[in-house]
């Protein structure tokens, strides 16, 4: 069932207005995990209770307990929570969005006041602002389907439960036991979820993202000599630990990204049909890598194997040595103990642990057969499973048909390479199908200087949101 026409008219009618609830939004500076900005992320979710109050929704803040920032210990950002629409006949709904941000600041290089909306003058339609794609536009793209049904008079076509966090640009500290406390109460009987919190793969095409990569991170120390020494006087005469480092890291992967690693590769998820179907059908051309890269450094020239290298398959990264002379110059040091720092991403099937028995292994064999009488640690120091979502479930159709109604086109089948970790907590805890409906596009800048959103995307983005929950309340579900 397309859209209510009224409400699509009314979106179109109120682009002004709709665009000043983002400025408002954009003023409120709710910088996450720091303690200048408490009082403003607070306020933030004052602001949104009062704005869901007064479109009809029960709306209230759930205190989730404190942390400490610098020493301090302050309480928790809310957890805002609302709810409308209470029908039994109708598919119940979920949907979720962050009201905290990043940091930003005008000497970091911003064209314009980062907590100020501003228009790109060259009329671009680009709004500039802290927040405006990540996340306060979708979720005002949620009050103004809100508002629009409201000031009409017509009753959303499902019921829906809305969980705005305040705390995900710092590590959603708490949401997980929030999610777990109300599994049983507010978070009960939910058909399906919502996310809106990613963003198109380019600047042209809509899409639905079904997978995020995990990760893996890990550390390995080799220690031998109890200080550092000088190679004049003991080079030639110990074992290194540097020397032993590298020869460790230079057998996790290989230059064109293969992982060495015995038995991570026999654990991937072989490919489906239909999942080689969508992604063969992403709209993507090298040029967009290597624009974004800077560069031609990409290791395949075939798209859908960049895509693939990118989404869903595993990656191993060397990120540094931790000890290790770094500065400018040339010291003659052998430093005493060293770490190297490198991270798997994980897809399905590699887990935090059966990824993590594989690396154990092979690195502790790989030491031995160096024959060094240092010392070899391996750690896990973080892990995050990879989350895979049905791409053919109801609400992925629904959010399909929403898709080429408003942009007439169909959405790209995307997923992440990165992670959003409040998608594995909903999806463990309560066990529903998510939907990842970004509403900004690629090149909006979510974490850095002159983040936007294109007018036409917060626009488009409040008709999407709403026509899916008219697609979704037609839908039938198997
Ligand atoms: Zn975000």
């Amino acid at each position: 069932m397309a859209a209510n026409p009224s409400f699509l008219k009314y979106v179109d009618d109120h682009q002004a207005d709709f665009i000043q609830r983002l400025k408002e939004a954009v003023e409120i500076p709710s910088v996450s995990g720091n303690l200048e900005y408490v009082k403003d992320v607070e306020n933030m979710a004052d602001f949104l209770i009062k704005q869901l109050t007064e479109l009809g929704v029960k709306a209230e803040k759930r205190a989730i307990g404190s942390h400490t920032i610098t020493g301090e210990e302050v309480a928790l950002p809310p957890v805002v929570i609302g709810s409308i629409g209470n029908d039994p006949s109708k598919k119940n709904v979920l949907v979720y969005g962050h009201y905290d941000v990043q940091p930003a600041l005008k000497e970091d290089g911003w064209d314009y006041e980062p907590f100020t909306l501003t228009p790109d003058p060259s009329g671009s339609g680009r709004l500039y602002g802290r927040g405006s794609t990540d996340d306060k536009g979708p979720v005002m793209g949620w009050l103004n389907v809100l508002e629009a049904h409201k000031k009409l008079g017509i009753e959303l076509p499902v019921n829906l439960k809305m969980v705005f966090e305040g705390m995900e640009e710092s590590g959603s500290v708490g949401l997980d036991k929030f999610i777990e406390s109300e599994k049983d109460g507010f978070f009960a009987g939910q058909d399906c979820m919502c996310i809106s919190d990613n963003y198109w793969l380019d600047t042209k095409t809509p899409c639905l993202t079904y997978g995020l990569r995990g990760i893996n991170y890990y550390e390995v120390r080799i220690s031998g000599p109890s200080r550092d020494l000088h190679s004049g006087v003991f080079g030639g005469t110990v074992h290194e630990p540097m020397t032993d480092l590298f020869a460790i890291m230079s057998k996790l992967v290989s230059p064109e990204g293969e992982i060495l690693i015995p038995g991570v590769k026999e654990l991937i998820a072989p490919v489906t049909q239909d999942e080689q179907d969508k992604f063969e059908k992403i709209h993507f051309e090298m040029a967009d890598i290597h624009a974004a890269v800077g560069g031609d450094v990409t290791i395949s020239e075939d798209t859908v194997k960049t895509l693939m290298g990118r989404m869903r398959n595993p990656s191993l990264s060397i990120h540094g040595i931790e000890g290790a002379f770094s500065a400018p110059g040339s010291k003659t040091v052998i430093p005493a103990s060293v770490a190297g720092k490198f991270s798997i991403r994980l897809v399905p099937n590699l887990g935090i642990n059966n990824t993590t028995e594989c690396v154990y292994k092979y690195i502790n064999e790989e030491f031995k057969k160096l024959g060094s009488k240092n010392k070899c640690e391996v750690e896990l120091t973080h892990g995050g499973e990879p989350w895979i979502a049905d791409p053919n479930h109801y609400s992925y159709r629904a959010a399909h048909k929403a898709t080429v109604e408003v942009y007439g086109q169909e959405p790209d089948y995307t997923r992440e390479g990165g992670s959003i970790p409040v998608t594995l907590d909903f999806a463990n805890i309560l066990g529903l199908n998510i939907l990842l409906l970004p509403v900004g596009r690629g090149d909006d800048g979510a974490h850095s200087t002159n983040e936007k959103i294109d007018t036409s995307n917060y626009i488009n983005g409040t008709k999407l949101l709403g026509s899916y929950l008219y697609e979704l309340a037609a839908i039938s579900k198997d």
